[in-house]
């Protein structure tokens, strides 16, 4: 690198990292960003779908890691950042989220609250009493569940303790919804497992609880859980030329794996996983940053020639399908993938975007179609045969409509974005402590060592397309290092 020394360095140019980023670069610093990648998002990336029968030209893309980003219309960084007057589109399909069962069965979870109420039929109370109270508050759960744990949220004080009150009650009714007397549908049943599964951890749990809770409200927002038109990597599009519209650069091609790969800087701040900025820095801060892995993603993307032909039309509609069966079917499998087994019927959450948005579809109806499996962390294994036959189940038809597949098993997620060691897609293990306390117990956990600041998804508020981590830290950087204590104007055209 041949800049003169910069007010502030930051490695890995994820959400987390171009949200600091942008705004360090916004309070007047100089900032460069350091991506170990060719190019620039990390999770927020979408790519051209080459395959081994599909060529570039067919103009085909994917989203490499993430594609429904569903905490970033409530998320208070992008509410400031505007996306929308930026010219990125939210898609918003009328179902959030499905799950497919047996014999064209399906739990639906639509953005209309009464709407699922009806059509869950006898469970339909239980699931508003479950959702309904979180729903009207759904901002305000964004606030908390987006807070860095440590100090108060902003916003009308009355409201955040409503949302609070109301978390802590959906919580611990969900914990009920886990048990086997709660439902009488396994319609609702297993669209509690789905929901739950997003922590890829043992099934249930505190945390699971927490994040059905959290996700499962938003579902029933007027966001919903949106898709990006034209591809997430939209996002990190206009975050980088935010940056650069600001005085600041990202540098690709620039992997940091040892101190030395640093440049000097006022202020260090790490967009990686807790793991991988271990290595960055001496004792006793390195331990300090040895997390636990969470468990392991096996991406999957296809090329078809047609729609996922999903038994029930509804489920056509949906952004994401969680794909899993029973909630008896998708713990035992959780817990097959939590004791480093693979299951023989693994969660695979699946998205078809060309469903919701015209500019995915390439030559001849080609589309691509989006799919990551639950599997034990560091696994190599390429598990299209077992998501083929959960598909084939739930979608008869699907295996003739495959074009093409590009397999990414967990333990080569890392050569696609160093933060994901092991296909550990959440920055370290999801529990309810670990929510808290991430990348491990501290006052402050994004000042990791002197004048070094953790940024990523290991740091709070954990996994996810928001932001926040990035904005958390650097809130502290401008008030400590720099002497600052107001965040700067983040509006467009500022
Ligand atoms: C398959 C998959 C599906 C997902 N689906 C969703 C979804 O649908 N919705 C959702 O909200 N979230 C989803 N996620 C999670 C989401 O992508 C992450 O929570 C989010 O991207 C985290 O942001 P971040 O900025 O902390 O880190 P990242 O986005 O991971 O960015 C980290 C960046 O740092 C770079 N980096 C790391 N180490 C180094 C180094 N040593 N030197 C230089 N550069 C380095 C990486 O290359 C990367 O660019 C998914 C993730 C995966 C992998």
């Amino acid at each position: 690198m041949t800049a003169e020394r910069a007010d502030v360095v930051i490695v890995g140019s994820g959400p987390n990292g171009l949200a600091a980023a942008v705004i360090l670069a916004r309070a007047g610093l100089s900032v460069t960003v350091l991506e170990g990648q060719p190019t620039v998002g990390g999770g927020v990336r979408t790519l051209p779908l080459v395959t081994d029968r599909v060529a570039g030209s067919a103009g085909l893309v994917r989203d490499v890691c993430a594609a429904v980003p569903a905490a970033a219309p409530t998320s208070p960084f992008f509410a400031a950042f505007d996306l929308a007057a930026r010219g990125v589109e939210l898609i918003v399909p009328d179902v959030s989220y499905a799950q497919p069962l047996d014999r064209g069965r399906a739990g639906v979870a639509y953005r209309a609250l009464d709407r699922t109420v009806e059509r869950l039929g006898t469970d339909g109370l239980r699931w508003r009493r479950l959702l309904g109270p979180l729903t009207a508050y759904a901002p305000e759960v964004a606030s908390i569940a987006l807070s860095d744990k440590r100090s108060l949220p902003s916003g009308d004080p009355l409201r955040l303790g409503r949302a609070a009150l109301a978390m802590g009650a959906s919580t611990s009714l969900m914990a009920r919804a886990w048990g086997d007397g709660y439902w009488s549908t396994e319609e609702a049943r297993s669209l509690i497992g789905g929901v739950s599964a997003h922590t890829i951890s043992a099934l249930p749990s505190l945390a699971a609880a927490g994040t059905a809770s959290y996700l499962g409200a938003l579902a029933h927002t007027r966001q919903g859980w949106p898709l990006v038109r034209g591809g997430i990597g939209a996002i990190s599009r206009v975050l980088e030329a935010d940056l650069v519209a600001h005085g600041g650069r990202v540098l690709t091609d620039h992997p940091v794996r040892s101190p030395k790969d640093l440049p000097p800087a006022r202020v260090h701040v790490l967009d990686m996983h807790a793991r991988g900025a271990a290595e960055l820095l001496a004792e006793p801060y390195r331990s300090r940053l040895q997390v636990p892995l969470g468990g392991g993603a096996c991406k999957l993307d296809y090329v078809l020639s047609g729609p996922v032909p999903w038994t029930d039309p509804e489920v056509r509609r949906a952004g994401t399908v969680h794909v899993g069966g029973t909630l008896a079917e998708m713990r035992a499998a959780e817990a097959e993938v939590a004791s480093g087994r693979h299951a023989e019927r693994p969660v695979v959450l699946v998205s078809d975007p060309a469903q919701h948005d015209d500019t995915r579809l390439g030559p001849r109806g080609l589309r691509p179609v989006w799919a990551y499996a639950h599997v034990p962390t560091g696994s190599g294994q390429d598990v299209r045969p077992a998501v083929e036959r959960q598909l084939e189940r739930f979608a008869p038809g699907f295996r003739d409509l495959v074009v093409d597949c590009v397999v990414t098993p967990a333990a080569r997620l890392a050569d696609h974005n160093a933060a994901y060691p092991g296909g550990d897609i959440a920055g370290g293990l999801i529990s309810m402590w670990r929510m808290v306390a991430r990348p491990g117990p501290a006052i402050d956990p994004y000042a990791v060592a002197p004048g070094v600041y953790l940024c990523s998804q290991s740091a709070p508020p954990g996994p996810g397309v928001h932001g926040m981590a990035g904005l958390h830290a650097a809130r502290r950087v401008l008030r400590r290092e720099f002497g600052m204590t107001q965040i700067p104007s983040l509006a467009p055209g500022k």
